[in-house]
């Protein structure tokens, strides 16, 4: 299970600009997009508890949800195929079937099982009658939700926090994420960091809602300013303006963003710190997610 012991600690690297020291900002950027060639970022943390549990409980097939362009999809699909689960995906959208998506391509080269729906079908993916009937049409598969974003999940994002306490011997004052589903944002909450989530869909404001349905039986978590300005149209939309951003930070710092997710969240850090919205002296750890599969091919 190489996979499970996954490299960690991840990298973690100081960002410093003209910008940064001139707001007495403190920036870090935590390289959770090295984890794993295939199984990147936030989707290997959030599937690690999943496909233990799954495995103790003597499954064998995983079931899950996703777009075509999913890196949650095609993290479980390389989980899938390297720790011997059969896999199945249950895909939005009924017309990909036609043109499979390089994402989707790749899954299916794993070894998954792609199922496509329609997206009012997909709608129904977290109804308990819905889900019954899928597990009797695939033989009882141990079911991931969308985004791997489950209780489970929580637990393994968890583990980024007391890693990168260790790794700066002090607690940063923020981490910031990218938010599609609010999980990772929810795993790093519970373990008491305070967090600035940016969401990547339109209409984020549902993830304060969601993030807190994660945590309710959690004892304590850590505070969360949720961002909902930095989605550039909504998920999986950009703009010329984005794709800048995202070539001058690989040309300032070396680091490779994507444009669905981690680009949007740095760009609105960025703009926050520009407008003074912390107080000097604060300290920022920004988690890049990975979902480099994903990246735009200019
Ligand atoms: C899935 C994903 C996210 C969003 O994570 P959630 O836990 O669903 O909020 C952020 N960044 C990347 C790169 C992702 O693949």
């Amino acid at each position: 299970m190489d996979l499970i012991s996954a490299v960690l600690p991840t990298p973690i690297e100081r960002l410093s600009n003209v910008m940064t020291e001139a707001a007495g900002i403190t920036l870090y950027i935590k390289r959770d997009d090295l984890i794993h060639p295939t199984v990147s970022g936030n989707k290997w943390r959030k599937l690690k508890y999943n496909l233990l549990e799954a495995s103790s409980q003597g499954y064998t097939r995983i079931l899950t949800f996703g777009g075509a362009f999913s890196n949650h999809l095609y993290a479980t699909a390389a989980a899938g195929n390297a720790l011997g689960f059969e896999t199945i995906g249950v895909v939005r959208g009924e017309e990909l079937a036609e043109k499979l998506s390089p994402t989707l391509l790749f899954c299916q080269n794993q070894g998954m099982q792609l199922y496509f729906v329609s997206r009012s079908e997909y709608k129904l993916r977290s109804s308990d009658n819905y889900l019954l009937d899928l597990a009797t049409k695939f033989d009882h598969p141990f079911i991931v939700p969308e985004g791997g974003t489950s209780t489970l999940a929580l637990q393994g994002v968890a583990e980024m926090v007391p890693e990168v306490n260790v790794q700066l011997a002090k607690t940063a004052n923020y981490f910031a994420v990218a938010a599609g589903t609010g999980g990772t944002a929810a795993g790093l909450l519970s373990a008491g960091a305070n967090v600035l989530a940016f969401s990547a869909l339109k209409g984020g404001e549902f993830l304060k809602n969601d993030i807190s349905m994660l945590l309710s039986n959690q004892h304590s978590s850590g505070s969360l300013q949720l961002f909902t300005d930095y989605h550039f149209g909504g998920y999986a939309k950009w703009n010329p303006e984005l794709i800048a951003f995202m070539q001058n930070f690989k040309d300032e710092f070396g680091i490779q963003l994507e444009q669905v997710y981690t680009a949007k969240m740095f760009f609105g850090l960025f703009d926050l710190i520009r407008k003074n919205h912390f107080p000097k002296g604060t300290t920022i750890v920004a988690v890049h997610t990975g979902g480099l599969q994903g990246l735009l091919k200019a």
